[in-house]
């Protein structure tokens, strides 16, 4: 089969942009990065900015891209952050743990940049405002312009063209709001997670938090050490009752907020009331993709980027537009990188994609069965419970050995320690037991 080499424009220096580069790379063909920040690392790079705005709803808000909360650790031991071809190890002088600080994953990033020559392809501080198709009025342009402009010092644009462009621009900075009745009403501070940094501003508030995901898990324990009470707002779920943390007494969980009152009054579905000084949103992100045009072929509805095949592809645009990192629930450094070998090799011709029919089709499957079993739409990207057979898939596809079961099971127990909530299962991580699964490649036992 022939071997084609392109020229690649990738947007984004974040854990994505830096694997796609490196197996583009790898596969022979010319790589561009655009990334808006000084540094790579994307969300991982701390931030102790903000957004301008608390809520991150005013559109003109200057924007931070991370929403990494200073106390943070990662949610996955080491073994299944790194890559398959570069693991995250331990390094003498760095941060030991299992569950590191978000400063040791920086520096893991930063060394795999220099370790495949990244650096020396990519423009810093060169924000993409706008991609789309060369000749798209004529219905026939295969290639892209990528309109970039400098984010300091000037304010000229640059158009440059490529034959292939890979989104790789994160998608864990644009909030999402629940619906709080009453909330048009409340007075008193309000934020959403994406800014929270540190807990001293809550010193001896009593805080309401809404939902009950990872960043929620994190913060309210961060608050609750100085807080005087912390309130979790989270639909029901029957193994709240018995949670008891180790190291916070203050923090208690209730039914959704039933209506909060100009005079800082919040009231529960569950007949609870208090009176708060703040109210912190931990109630996700959406996708965000303002600089892509694509005549409407690409969308963006209730948090579905589609259509996709295979969450990359879009179907009549492809191999041209692919995207990497939109999924989620999964060890998403090792998803990451297989879809990055695999859009290297569909771009240089190694793998051959289905055509754009049977690519739609298969589209289609995913949403009828999304639909039949009433799974929410806006859930299309999480792969929660088919992380296993969709990186099989893609391993089969690349052409690599199946991936070793210990993943998968490790992947497992730490689902298992999220949904108990573990308050201390970081550092209650058997190391040593995993350690001996993984070298006897014997399966995991569970308790
Ligand atoms: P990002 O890291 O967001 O990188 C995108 C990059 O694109 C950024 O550098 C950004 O500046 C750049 N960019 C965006 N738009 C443009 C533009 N227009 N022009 C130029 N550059 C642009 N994952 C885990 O595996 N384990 C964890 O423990 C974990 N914890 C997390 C905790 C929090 C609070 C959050 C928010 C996420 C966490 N994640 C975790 C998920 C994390 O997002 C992924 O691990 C990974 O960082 C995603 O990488 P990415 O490259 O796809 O996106």
């Amino acid at each position: 089969m022939a071997h084609r080499s392109v020229k690649v424009a990738v947007i984004g220096a974040g854990v994505s942009g830096l694997i796609a580069a490196k197996e583009l790379q790898e596969q022979g063909h010319t790589v561009v990065i655009f990334e808006k920040n000084n540094r790579v690392g994307g969300t991982w790079v701390y931030d102790p900015k903000t957004d301008s705005d608390p809520l991150s709803i005013e559109p003109t808000r200057e924007i931070i891209h991370s929403s990494l909360y200073q106390s943070l650790r990662t949610n996955l031991p080491r073994q299944v952050m790194g890559f398959l071809d570069y693991p995250f190890g331990k390094r003498e002088s760095g941060d030991p743990r299992s569950f590191p600080g978000h400063e040791e994953v920086v520096r893991f990033l930063e060394d795999f940049a220099g370790e495949f020559g990244i650096y020396g392809l990519t423009r810093f501080e060169t924000e993409v405002v706008k991609v789309e198709r060369k000749g798209k009025e004529k219905g026939k342009g295969k290639e892209w312009v990528v309109e970039s402009r400098l984010t300091r010092g000037s304010d000229s644009v640059s158009h440059e063209v490529f034959e292939a462009v890979v989104v790789c621009s994160g998608h864990f900075v644009e909030p999402k709001l629940g619906v709080v009745p009453g909330i048009e009403n409340w007075r008193r501070f309000q934020m959403h997670s994406h800014n929270y940094r540190v807990p001293h501003s809550f010193k001896d508030q009593v805080v309401i938090l809404i939902g009950l995901g990872p960043s929620s898990f994190d913060i309210s324990r961060d608050i609750a050490h100085v807080a005087k009470e912390l309130h979790v707002a989270t639909k029901p779920n029957p193994l709240l009752k018995d949670i008891n943390f180790q190291t916070v007494a203050n923090i208690s969980f209730h039914s959704l907020i039933e209506y909060v009152h100009e005079d800082g009054l919040v009231t529960f579905e569950d007949g609870f009331s208090t009176y708060a000084d703040a109210i912190i949103h931990c109630t996700g992100y959406k996708y965000h993709i303002p600089f892509l045009e694509t005549n409407g072929i690409v969308t963006i509805e209730d948090n579905r980027v589609g259509p996709l095949y295979k969450h990359v592809f879009p179907p009549s645009l492809a191999p041209c537009l692919s995207f990497i990192g939109l999924t989620y629930r999964e060890t998403i450094f090792n998803v990451i990188e297989l879809q990055a070998k695999w859009v290297a090799r569909v771009l240089s011709g190694k793998i051959l994609l289905p055509t754009e029919e049977e690519m739609t089709e298969s589209v289609q499957k995913l949403y009828q069965f999304i639909e039949e079993n009433a799974l929410p739409k806006r859930h299309t990207h999480s792969l929660r419970p088919f992380q296993a057979d969709y990186k099989q898939w893609l391993v089969a596809e690349i052409g690599l050995p199946p991936l070793e079961d210990w993943r998968e099971n490790m992947l497992m127990a730490c689902f298992k320690n999220f949904v108990e909530m573990k308050e201390m299962y970081r550092d209650e991580w058997d190391d040593n037991y995993w350690d001996s699964i993984i070298q006897s490649g014997s399966s995991f036992e569970e308790e």
